[in-house]
């Protein structure tokens, strides 16, 4: 079924070794529980950054993108868990629902996923139009901005990985990298009491964080001493020797991270030795997404945004963190298709 006239799109297509605006085919409805979604705002994530950069596989052709926002155009037959003109974010960690997995806790190992991952092996959501099983679409809580809610999926992430690592009301707790993921990790800590500490180096980033959370104490692992944190949360993915090393006796370390090269050489006996936990979280639970539509009703998220570039501009938000630019110059930065979510 066709709902609009129109036939193509643009979108920012995976050509195998960097993103192409191109124009592509708009997504059908195609299966019963599926519905048409108009894009109003798509945020660049490390998954996408690692792909771009070869470190994270994808299908070479696909529309990237899966942190994303809209307008629910058309809807097939089916559950009727949304309408047209809701308001939407879209959760893209896919789950059958119906196998061994996905009958416990377990749906988000669900081992059905390929071919249904938005934006690395079926079409994503940095386009005009994405289609999405309704099942995991939430609308939003009424007068949510689109820039708030564009960052609930990231937030359901960093609430997965502060589950495992489970800080006590007054532990310490360290998060190394001040990204998007970083910061809404220090977010939350401090939305619960707690004083975060961020291990960053990028003068951007240690300026932005400073504005959006003045009480995140800046440090630097290579001189913590005597002061050691209780719980350290990676979420670059590349310290996890620095986060073993300096977390406290009997702490906990968790690592986040997309990209497939990042290796570490850790001392067994200092683990063993001082009782040091190491865990990685997973994908989120279909749980915690709802926890974090909830969440952000009461955080700032949209602080975090830095940047919104319209689709026709796409260089120059890939350009921003680093792919064919250099370094980090922002925060969160949207594509949107219009230039404004
Ligand atoms: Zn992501
Ligand atoms: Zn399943």
């Amino acid at each position: 079924m066709t709902i609009l006239a129109a036939r193509t799109m643009r979108g920012v297509v995976f050509d195998g070794a960097g993103p192409v605006l191109a124009t592509v085919p708009l997504p059908e409805l195609g299966e019963p529980r599926s519905a048409l979604v108009r894009v109003r705002a798509t945020g660049i994530c490390g998954t996408d950054r690692a792909i771009l950069l070869g470190e994270f596989p994808a299908v070479p052709g696909v529309v990237l993108g899966h942190e994303s926002v809209g307008e629910v155009v058309a809807t097939g037959e089916g559950t009727g868990r949304v309408r047209p003109g809701d308001r939407v974010v879209i959760n893209p960690t896919y789950y059958c629902g119906e196998c061994p997995e996905c009958r416990t806790e377990r749906a988000r190992y669900c081992p059905h996923k390929d071919g249904r991952e938005l934006g690395i092996d079926c079409p994503g959501t940095m386009a005009e139009f994405v289609t999405v099983d309704q099942r995991f679409l939430h609308p939003l809580p009424a007068g949510m901005s689109y820039r708030r809610a564009v960052l609930i999926e990231p937030l359901a992430c960093v609430l997965a990985n502060l589950e495992v690592a489970a800080p006590g009301w007054d532990d310490t707790v360290l998060v190394a990298g001040g990204g998007p993921i970083g910061m809404l990790a220090a977010l939350v800590l401090a939305a619960r009491g707690h004083r975060p500490w961020l291990a960053e180096r990028d003068p951007v980033r240690v300026r932005l964080a400073a504005e959006v959370l003045p009480e995140v104490r800046v440090v630097h692992t290579a001189t913590l001493d005597t002061e050691r944190p209780d719980v350290v949360v990676d979420t670059t993915g590349v310290l996890l020797a620095e986060a073993v090393r300096v977390v406290a006796p009997g702490g906990t370390v968790v690592v986040m991270g997309e990209r497939e090269a990042a290796t570490a050489t850790l001392g067994a006996r200092s683990i063993a030795t001082r009782g040091i936990r190491v865990a990685g979280a997973g994908p989120y639970p279909p749980r915690l997404f709802e926890v974090a539509v909830r969440l952000a009703e009461t955080l700032p998220l949209e602080r975090l945004i830095t940047h919104e570039v319209p689709l026709s501009r796409m260089v120059e938000a890939f350009a921003l963190l680093g792919i064919g630019g250099e370094g980090y110059r922002a925060g969160k930065v949207l594509l949107t298709p219009d230039g404004t979510a």
